[in-house]
């Protein structure tokens, strides 16, 4: 009790306080008699008038009531439906002040928790057209006034709000999905109910390829037959354009996880492809394939660059997933090695090294913790190792074993700046120095920042 009679604020209290900083998640950060107030939707720089919502010993959260002094980089959202959704979070904010944000995080990250202050962060790449950039939407189905309605989940909840479009999707998706709720509902196939575990269709995944335009259908059914799937396959091969493929995969579970076990082709390929540079890549159902095709080649060019490839080098992909960095590495490369967890991701990492017949990659399943090290007793040597961990970051054994290992240099892909510093700060002991840092902004209009970081061995 005693402590919380100390706060400078009080629950419910209005207050007002100048933003000066954004947290990670796009969150504005203020201080009112030294007491930090987290501002949603408030931007560095403006001066806001919020009410405190929820208190903790050491800062508290409260909402934007008014802005006293807008920032020049407030801008209107253009989505009509961005604070329901929430998947945007900095839609509210300039696409060229995202940009400064993003890289002032990476900048933070890397001074605070790596200690690295003498390397190069660049300013983050972004996208020329920052809108419509993704090639894969991932839809919830439920049910409205007799038709079927498919977007989001309400920010925090599970009740489905129904949207025409997503402007950070490829409008082809929005139209495959717009179709799919037509046509179902037209030939009775009704909505998957979570609370009663009744009826049919649960979600519609939609894919594009960028630069091919061949389009995937992947509908996520409650049963083991899609009912009326004659009649849905006619019309909606009729009513879409590019469409080379639908695929229907059964959960019939209770729960939040997205795919079955079962996967069918019930019309067309069972791949789409695209292309990454000049690299082909075969896309089925349930494979991971990058979202933003355009950016992801800016990475991989700026991996490639901090290679330093001349065509004579062993390189080791680590977290390789579909062999998509191994494969643009190879082209310049002797060898490489590429490692992944996930058993169906190295079967498509080997389907797609044959479809640009490559036969200097080789891939192997299994934990690059492990494998690694394995190569390295087995003799094999890399020049340069690429990295690119989940958002947790590379385990420990894996920074030891490229300690030991010396390659000359290392490029780390990171989708994590946080977990980016702690990584660098432990390769660093070990020898290396990071030399360069690019932010690529793979995400427009959220939070995530994507980099890529250049370190070499010590003298
Ligand atoms: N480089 C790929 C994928 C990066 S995502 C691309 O650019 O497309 C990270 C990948 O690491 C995922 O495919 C995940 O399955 C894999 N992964 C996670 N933990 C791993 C581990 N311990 N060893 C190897 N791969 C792992």
């Amino acid at each position: 009790m005693k402590e919380k009679m100390t706060l400078p604020v009080a629950k419910n209290q209005e207050v007002e306080l100048e933003i000066i900083d954004l947290t990670h998640e796009g969150t504005g950060v203020g201080r009112v008699e030294g007491f930090t107030l987290f501002v949603p939707q408030a931007i560095p720089g403006e001066y806001v008038k919020a009410k405190v919502l929820k208190l903790k010993k050491n800062y508290g959260y409260a909402k934007l009531l008014e802005i006293i002094r807008e920032s020049p980089e407030r801008v209107q959202p253009p989505c009509p439906i961005y604070e329901q959704c929430g998947g945007c979070a900095l839609q509210h904010m300039s696409y060229a002040e995202q940009l400064r944000q993003k890289t002032g995080i990476v900048e933070d990250n890397l001074r605070r928790i790596g200690k690295i202050d003498h390397a190069v962060i660049h300013p983050t790449i972004g996208m020329e057209e920052p809108w419509r950039y993704r090639n894969k939407a991932q839809v919830p189905i439920g049910e409205q006034e007799g038709g079927l309605i498919g977007g989001f989940y309400s920010q925090g909840s599970h009740r489905i709000i129904d949207m025409e479009a997503c402007l950070i999707q490829h409008e082809k998706n929005d139209e495959v999905v717009q179709q799919v709720k037509k046509i179902a509902a037209s030939v009775g196939i009704r909505a998957y109910n979570e609370e009663t575990r009744k009826g049919q269709l649960r979600h519609v995944i939609a894919k594009v390829g960028f630069k091919t335009g061949q389009v995937m259908l992947v509908l996520v059914i409650n049963e083991d037959q899609l009912p009326h799937q004659e009649e849905l396959v006619n019309r909606l091969t009729k009513s879409i354009d590019g469409l080379k493929s639908i695929v229907v995969n059964v959960n019939k579970k209770n729960t939040n996880v997205i795919f079955g076990e079962k996967t069918d082709v019930i019309w067309g390929e069972p791949y789409i492809y695209d292309y990454i540079g000049e690299t082909q890549f075969a896309i089925s159902a349930r494979s991971f394939y990058q979202v933003n095709p355009v950016q992801t080649e800016v990475l991989y060019s700026k991996a490639l660059e901090y290679a330093g490839l001349t065509g004579s080098e062993t390189v080791i992909d680590a977290y390789c997933g579909i062999g998509t960095i191994s494969l643009f590495l190879a082209q310049k490369a002797r060898k490489v090695y590429g490692v992944e967890i996930v058993p169906d991701a190295i079967a498509d990492a080997k389907r797609n090294a044959r479809l640009n017949h490559m036969d200097n990659v080789e891939f192997a399943v299994g934990e690059a913790e492990r494998v690694i090290p394995w190569w390295y007793a087995q003799g094999i040597r890399a020049d340069v190792v690429v990295v690119d961990p989940p958002r947790k970051g590379c385990d420990e054994t894996l920074l030891e074993t490229l300690i030991a290992m010396k390659p000359e240099r290392i490029v780390y892909v990171s989708c994590n700046p946080s977990t980016l510093a702690r990584d660098l700060a432990i390769l660093e002991g070990g020898g290396y120095v990071t030399h360069e840092v690019q932010p690529v902004d793979m995400f427009p209009h959220t939070v995530h920042v994507e980099n890529v970081a250049w370190l070499s061995l010590k003298g």
